[in-house]
């Protein structure tokens, strides 16, 4: 096996790390790590201002987290995105640099937390590392991770999945969906759409037809539990929170970067805590204005 980089440094242990986003509490989970081209990730942004941010392995991929959220309130325990799962065969492995340093499943029980005991999982768009975590392989069979969770994904983002030959089809499984439909748990979204009281997904469209950000208690006026926002992959990781800095990967860059900006907007005005997906180290962040651009601020005990 050709190596394709050696590691810039180990993949950080998982230990759960915890938020309150008003009345509901935010735990981020892992599916481990993989890496994809830096420059892909960073579109038209230069590599000499990229590479300072997030840099590179001798193989100019950059090392990102596929990182799910578990939202608890009362007797629900919500999986917003789940990862990209087991379902690899080793050459992908190797191109896509997994690191399944630990799995959804196992981080969730480390958590305490039985796959058995989810209520719902709502995914943003349906690209393979969204979403390849749903589904696992049981005795040559695939099966639900989450046999009594309904499943929320966006309609145009079903539909892309389940149909081959089109020229997003390298970014979809059917496998991924089929599974889940055929268990009758999958239910579609589209627009603006309530899961639960507090629990909104916006499909905002951009980096792909139907991606959608979901947004926890916006409205929060408690000042020690503001309101959360899952960036998805509108906004992959801390690092691209100018609305220029769109990753190549994005379909329709003209409609990513008005909903970034206004989105990113929402978020500074409502104190938003974000929660990001791809973010190598960091699982949470606020975002405040720094003049005409955009800065992280730390969330002090949640790294
Ligand atoms: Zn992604």
């Amino acid at each position: 096996m050709q190596a394709s980089a050696t590691p810039a440094s180990p993949a950080p242990p998982f230990t759960p790390r915890r938020i309150q986003a008003g009345s509901w509490r935010v735990t981020a989970l892992s599916d481990g790590y993989f890496r994809l081209d830096g420059g892909a990730m960073w579109g038209v942004v230069p590599k000499n201002l990229w590479a300072t941010l997030t840099p590179p392995w001798p193989d100019n991929t950059i090392r990102m987290a596929l990182r799910p959220f578990l939202a608890e309130r009362g007797v629900h325990k919500v999986v917003i995105e789940v990862g990209v799962g087991q379902r690899w065969e080793e050459k992908w492995q190797r191109i896509y640099g997994l690191e399944p340093t630990t799995t959804l499943e196992q981080s969730l029980r480390a958590c305490g937390v039985d796959p058995r005991e989810i209520t719902h999982v709502v995914a943003s768009h349906c690209h393979w590392d969204h979403i390849g975590a749903a589904v696992v392989e049981r005795g040559g069979e695939l099966a639900p991770l989450f046999p009594n969770a309904r499943h929320f994904a966006p309609k145009i983002e079903i539909a892309m999945a389940k149909k081959p030959g089109h020229a997003r089809k390298g970014s979809y499984r059917a496998e991924d969906i089929e599974p889940i439909e055929r268990a009758g748990l999958l239910s579609a979204y589209e627009g603006e759409f309530e899961v639960l009281p507090g629990l909104v997904a916006h499909q905002l469209g951009g980096h792909s037809d139907g991606v959608s950000v979901i947004v926890l208690d916006g409205d929060s006026s408690d000042p020690a539990a503001p309101g959360a926002i899952f960036w998805a992959d509108v906004v992959p990781t801390t690092h691209h929170i100018q609305p220029p800095y769109i990753m190549a990967y994005d379909i329709d860059v003209v409609r990513s970067f008005e909903q970034r900006s206004a989105w990113l907007e929402r978020a500074v005005e409502r104190r938003w805590t974000g929660l990001f997906y791809h973010d190598e180290t960091r699982a949470f962040g606020r975002i405040e204005r720094d003049g005409k651009r955009y800065k992280l601020v730390e969330i002090e005990g949640a790294a």
